[in-house]
């Protein structure tokens, strides 16, 4: 076990996520609702077919090199296909599209020369300030380049509203690498939808500065939780927001603050298929 990587099942103390991160900084009481009060959400059939993707190819690369092809992965869809529960499956319908989506994998890179130190590694890392991060990486790399973050975009590459989230999870994964690890490694974002990869190396004075950003989160995250003080704000991302139901922006009322979480806030938004990977 490297240093910063837990086990998967080892308890989880508060910490921030890229997600929750992103989740606060667009509306505080959105954080509330997924992070505290944990209301389960349903994924979209994109983001289900995300999940199911990463699932594949999690398992892809924990065959022997030789066995990494597209048959395999194939194979693999199936048996993930398989383990979803019938409404899953379901809301995912008669062709759920991963066959584009795998194309698109082996046209980006092939797995059979990959040589990666863990798959869905979950690393924390804590600032100097005390902020305690924690990340699930994809895939981490090893090679003459050094280490290479490698995150899997199931959708093609992102407008540019995306692409602001997308680099705000490229820096955050790169600082927890940074911090545990003591050099900044490359982060590879791969777009499955349209084959397309960024790659990217941020600097130690951009990461000093996002770690900056992330201590300012986390302070006013800490700051809302003994009283619930987590307001919301309305904009164009409330159209997709499930819980306007209990959102006073829109008439609603949200339950009784439950008060913060003994073992923390929730990171990770989506249920994940029955696969093995880390527990929400
Ligand atoms: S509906 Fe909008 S303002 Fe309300 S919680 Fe959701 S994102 Fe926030």
């Amino acid at each position: 076990m490297t240093a910063g990587a837990a086990p998967a099942d080892a308890p989880r103390p508060p910490a921030l996520s890229p997600s929750r991160a992103v989740d606060f900084r667009r509306c505080a009481l959105l954080y509330r609702f997924r992070a505290v009060d944990r209301l389960p959400e349903t994924p979209s059939p994109g983001a289900l077919r995300g999940t199911v993707v990463h699932a594949v190819l999690e398992r892809l690369h924990g065959l022997d090199a030789a066995d990494r092809d597209p048959a395999a992965a194939r194979e693999l869809a199936r048996t993930v296909l398989d383990e979803l529960d019938p409404a899953e499956r379901a809301r995912l319908g008669e062709d759920p599209g991963l066959d584009g989506l795998l194309a698109g994998y082996f046209d980006l890179e092939d797995p059979r020369t990959v040589t990666s130190e863990g798959r869905e590694l979950r690393v924390e890392a804590e600032l100097g300030d005390g902020t305690p991060l924690r990340g699930y990486l994809d895939r981490l790399d090893t090679g003459p380049g050094g280490l290479t973050v490698v995150d899997y975009k199931s959708g093609p590459a992102p407008t540019v509203r995306g692409e602001m989230r997308a680099l705000f999870g490229v820096r955050f994964y790169a600082l927890l690498l940074a911090r545990t690890r003591g050099v900044a490694p490359t982060v590879r974002l791969l777009h499955l939808g349209n084959a397309t990869s960024l790659t990217l190396r941020p600097t130690t004075a951009e990461l000093d500065r996002f770690a900056g950003v992330l201590a300012a989160v986390w302070a006013a995250v800490t700051r809302a939780a003994p009283t619930g003080d987590f307001r919301p704000n309305p904009g164009p991302g409330c159209s997709y927001c499930e819980h306007r139901g209990r959102c006073p922006a829109w008439g609603g009322e949200p339950l009784p603050y439950p008060g913060w979480p003994d073992d923390g806030p929730v990171d990770l938004p989506l249920p994940r298929p029955r696969t093995g990977e880390p527990p929400l």
